[in-house]
């Protein structure tokens, strides 16, 4: 997706411009081994050429990265390598530093250069399968996806393809905003697939990045959440946001619920969370990621329609009503900052979860 390609317009100006000239190269990132990252699967490079942004495209200078828990699938090699070398990074604030060919029209988006811009996870679909045009891009079978097949945002510069960026909502530091764009997204669409009913009851198990905007969201709405989870710190944190109760990860609720959202990859959960559903309730489960379930009984499990369900990435329109939500509500985001140069330490803490909140990359 980048480098190599014509562009034409909107170049960056001359300060903006590193690459361009060759003065200077941009610092980025690349996962050159896949492997443990108690290894050494990350390499940052000092003097890459700056990618250019091919027609339709955006160049974003990178203000902030998230660091997602996919970015340690990608680098870790338990998501299979879609791009040799790719730099990873899916939740990108940015300024527009220049446009591809067209990329400024208002059907991209209308981006103009020095506005600010998110990448997110999904990056391009092909817009003509029968899931694009039932408005289920998010199962497109031809999607690509930022930071995996092409080069994201542990980096200086990166491109996107204009109709697949975000307008930012404002009264967020650009840090806040990065978790927002998958963590927070994500969350929100597995909320939509848990069919919570206005006023009604909430499970959630698990109770990290995407569980505790999707928990403000819900209360928002006039829910009452009940979180499940192991870790002291999360179920203080839940207190604080205003839920109802908190609770170890397999205990019942206090009382049944309308629906549930399973964020913690733990197969084993998947009974006490349906077990724990009132009538025709729906279970959500929020990962890409989760172990066996073991054996379901029908009695106590699944019979009175009660519903099981997975969630797959999101759509841009998901991406679209989150944002606007953020917008509207002030969300609590907790953001624990990395220098771009640290991005290997904060995959390695992040492994071994000595943070809470998100990490959140900037240059
Ligand atoms: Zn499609
Ligand atoms: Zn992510």
């Amino acid at each position: 997706m980048n480098g190599g390609r014509g562009s034409a317009g909107g170049e960056p100006s001359a300060d903006d411009q590193p690459g361009r000239g060759n003065v200077r190269g941009m610092r980025a990132w690349h996962v050159e081994a896949p492997g443990p990252v108690t290894g050494h699967p990350l390499r940052l490079h000092t003097e890459d050429d700056m990618p250019r942004p091919g027609p339709g495209e955006l160049l974003l200078r990178v203000l902030a990265c998230g660091v997602c828990r996919t970015d340690l699938h990608v680098t870790e090699g338990d998501l299979p390598p879609h791009r040799p070398g790719v730099t990873p990074g899916h939740e990108v604030v940015g300024e527009v530093a220049a446009l591809g060919e067209g990329a400024g029209r208002p059907g991209e988006g209308g981006f103009a250069v020095g506005d600010r811009a998110g990448a997110a996870w999904l990056r391009r679909t092909d817009n003509t399968c029968k899931f694009c045009l039932r408005g289920t891009e998010n199962l497109c079978p031809n999607s690509l996806y930022t930071g995996w097949d092409a080069d994201g945002g542990y980096a200086e510069y990166m491109t996107v393809p204009a109709a697949y960026a975000h307008r930012l909502p404002g009264g967020y530091s650009d840090p806040e905003l990065a978790p927002l764009l998958c963590a927070g997204i994500i969350g929100y669409h597995a909320l939509q697939r848990a069919e919570l009913p206005p006023g009604g009851r909430l499970g959630l198990y698990g109770f990290g990045g995407s569980a505790h905007l999707a928990a403000q969201v819900a209360l928002a709405r006039g829910a009452t959440v009940h979180v499940l989870t192991r870790g002291e710190q999360a179920k203080r944190l839940a207190l604080e946001l205003g839920v109802a109760s908190v609770g170890e990860a397999a205990d019942m609720p206090p009382e049944p619920l309308d629906s549930a959202i399973l964020f913690a990859p733990v197969g084993e959960l998947v009974l006490p969370a349906l077990a724990a559903l009132d009538r025709g309730g729906t279970l959500a489960i929020a990962g890409i990621y989760l172990s066996d379930i073991p054996p379901l009984n029908y009695e106590r499990h699944l019979f009175q329609e009660r519903q099981l369900r997975s969630v797959t990435s999101n759509t841009r329109a998901d991406a679209r009503e989150f944002l606007d939500f953020a917008g509207g509500h002030k969300l609590q985001v907790t953001v624990h900052p990395y220098p771009l140069d640290a991005a290997d330490q904060a995959l390695r803490d992040l492994k071994a979860g000595r943070f809470d909140g998100a990490a959140v990359l900037t240059p």
